[in-house]
């Protein structure tokens, strides 16, 4: 037996055993690699397999297959189903005295639910029967995975009292691993994904602490990593690593580990949870996706079926909502709307199986299966008519099409780019490179680190051309809408940056302008009433009048013999216009005397570094009660900055 430290590259392939109880899957593994998988007392004692078997088997010097043997008992089918969602290649175990059985069938499914592409069937216990029965049995297990994944698959034959017919099942598997590595079918245990290690066991060792096992099904982990266990979500951090037995630094996906964790007491973990890095993976309630009910299922399952659904170790009680047909039928692939009782950790892609809670006549109770794509955030209702082509694209897989889907499907809502990587199937990379190819495109925006389909921010525009002409019809002397104004009208809700966006989409259409302060529809012209013709007039005339010293706002409806509500419109509407220029709350001026200030002040400075206090109540003509604000302004308006008691120009 090979004693190098096995890491995943060096394992090529992940295969499992499938098949009814007692038909010689641990007998198998056991005499292909020397190793006992069944190690509980319990399953010693009662010569069955309760929880999954892990074993490696060296094909040649380099290349190391790891081996997952499931247990075939009916009661055990959550373990099995564990064990086989992360499994490259089946090795369908078939006792030649039984013959086909319940959870041979079960078992096949389960793998081709979980996506399982090729494998091979293994006839053992031939010592127990006649060649002409062997035939039989063939022609047999033949017929029955007529129209599955393992449709012409090789048959091996294999007694465990004639130790040299292991040898030809040991080549068997090297062909297959070979051929299905040629199809391009072995996993791409992606390292760029979330780790996710399907948690079976917890204990706790002498001198070590914490140890959890289970299978990692995406990622790596290194010694000294933190991690959380899911879905509770207590911390902690890894202490040390063992693959197959041997400590190692690192680990990547598709393998049997221990984790030797520091800072969670054993007591607090359980099979079924998930241990993950902070952050990392999402505990979801409900999740969209494909399903596909078992051709040999004599009826159509109906919408709101209750059902046990697994998600790698876990197993929770949830309900499978169709999206866009009323029932499902068998051997039809649908959309699906999972909602689960308990919520669980997903990483979007994961596969899942659906089991009801009545056994079928010589069969189980898996009911079907398919692929969990995204977390739901909302219950689907039937009217919602976008959800089904969501599920499709996202169900064809193509990173930038799923991107856009889900934008577009998010409409106003929009994508959190937080979260999108906890939404999809794809390496964080991949989905950051293509997100700034579409927005090149201009398929999409980011605004307020959220992204928002094209389509809304046009129809944002839209909206924002509707309000601005509400407002020009409503307010004809006025030039334009202030921009939080027209925000808030819009929608109250709308984030600054999409708001900007929008505009600035209405702008390159040529459909509105900024001008001033406000936002205006292109070729609309203020049209003052009579009345305020008459009062601006008047307003601009006194202003003009005080040049550099106006008078104070208050004293300005005397001065011009107008109410205080007429004066403030008259003051509004020179400002709106550009005419004049708030100083602050109390000081309006006429705008060409601040730009006659403005030009004074730049002359200055241009053969002086500081202007003291003095000067400047010389250049303005003006005394503390106007130099002050003044100053202020100025220095608001990013013309002069403050040095002391000094201002000096901002460069
Ligand atoms: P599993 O439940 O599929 O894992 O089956 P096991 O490997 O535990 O085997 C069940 C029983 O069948 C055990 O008593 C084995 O010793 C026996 N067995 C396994 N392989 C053979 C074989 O090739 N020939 C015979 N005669 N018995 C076998
Ligand atoms: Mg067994």
């Amino acid at each position: 037996m090979a004693t190098s430290t096995p890491n995943t590259a060096s394992i090529r392939a992940v295969i499992g055993t499938a098949g009814h109880v007692d038909h010689g899957k641990t007998t198998l593994v056991q005499q292909l690699t020397g190793m006992e998988t069944d190690r509980l007392q319990e399953e010693k004692s009662r010569g069955i397999s309760i929880e999954l078997g892990f074993a490696w088997l060296d094909l040649d010097a380099s290349s190391r297959v790891a081996l997952i043997d499931v247990p075939g008992h009916e009661r055990f089918v959550r373990q099995m189903i564990a064990g086989a969602a992360g499994i490259d290649l089946v090795l369908l175990v078939v006792a030649a005295d039984e013959g086909v059985m319940p959870q041979t069938r079960e078992h096949l499914d389960i793998c081709e639910l979980l996506g399982v592409k090729s494998g091979g069937i293994i006839l053992t216990k031939t010592d127990l029967v006649e060649p002409d029965w062997l035939e039989l049995v063939i022609e047999d297990v033949s017929e029955s995975v007529k129209g599955t994944f393992l449709e012409g698959a090789p048959v091996m034959t294999y007694s465990a009292l004639q130790p040299d017919t292991i040898d030809g099942v040991r080549q068997g598997i090297a062909d297959l691993v070979t051929e299905a590595e040629e199809r391009g079918e072995l996993a791409n245990r992606s390292q760029d994904r979330p780790f996710k290690l399907s948690i079976d066991r917890a204990f706790t060792m002498k001198g070590f602490g914490t140890i959890v096992t289970g299978t990692s099904s995406a990622g790596a982990l290194k010694v000294g990593d933190s991690i959380c266990i899911l879905p509770d979500g207590p911390e902690g951090r890894v202490r040390g690593l063992q693959v197959h037995g041997q400590a190692t630094e690192q680990v990547g996906a598709g393998v049997r580990v221990a984790v030797n964790i520091q800072g969670v007491e054993h007591t607090e973990i359980h099979r079924g949870q998930v241990l993950a890095k902070p952050d990392t993976v999402e505990v979801v309630s409900m999740f969209d996706g494909t399903f596909k009910p078992l051709s040999r299922l004599e009826e159509e399952v109906p919408d709101r079926s209750r059902v046990l659904v697994h998600v790698g170790t876990a197993q929770v009680e949830g309900t499978l909502a169709w999206v866009g047909d009323d029932v499902a039928t068998p051997g039809e692939r649908t959309g699906v709307q999972v909602r689960l009782d308990t919520p669980l950790p997903l990483l979007p892609g994961e596969p899942f199986i659906a089991r009801g809670f009545a056994v079928l006549a010589g069969y189980g109770k898996t009911i079907g299966g398919g692929q969990a794509l995204t977390p739901a955030l909302r219950r689907h209702r039937q009217r919602d008519t976008r959800r089904r082509p969501l599920i499709e694209t996202l169900s064809e897989g193509n990173p930038k099409a799923s991107i856009l889907a889900l934008v577009r499907y998010e409409s106003t809502v929009g994508v959190s780019l937080t979260t999108l990587p906890s939404r999809l199937p794809f390496e964080r990379a991949l989905i950051e490179s293509l997100i700034g190819e579409l927005e090149e495109a201009g398929s999409l925006v980011v605004a307020d680190n959220a992204l928002y389909a094209i389509e809304v921010v046009q129809a944002l525009a839209e909206t924002a051309i509707a309000r601005v002409n509400d407002h020009h019809t409503r307010n004809p002397a006025w030039p334009g809408i202030a921009p939080a104004e027209l925000r808030t009208r819009v929608r109250s809700d709308l984030g600054q940056e999409l708001f900007a966006h929008a505009v600035s989409y209405a702008i390159a259409q040529g459909r509105l302008h900024q001008q001033a302060d406000v936002i205006a529809a292109i070729g609309f012209e203020a049209t003052l009433s009579q009345a305020q013709e008459r009062n601006t007039h008047a307003l601009a005339s006194v202003l003009d009048e005080g040049g550099t010293t106006p008078l104070r706002v208050q004293d300005l409806p005397t001065a011009i013999e107008l109410s205080t509500s007429e004066t403030e419109e008259a003051i509004e509407l020179l400002i709106a216009s550009g005419q004049a220029t708030r100083v602050n709350k109390e000081l309006v001026y006429l705008t060409t005397h601040i730009e006659t200030l403005k030009t004074r002040l730049v002359a200055y400075f241009a053969s002086h570094e500081l202007m003291d206090t003095a000067t400047f109540k010389e250049i303005t003509g003006a005394s503390r009660k106007w130099t002050i604000p003044l100053g202020e302004y100025f220095d608001r308006i990013h013309l002069t900055v403050r040095v002391g008691n000094d201002r000096r120009l901002r460069r």
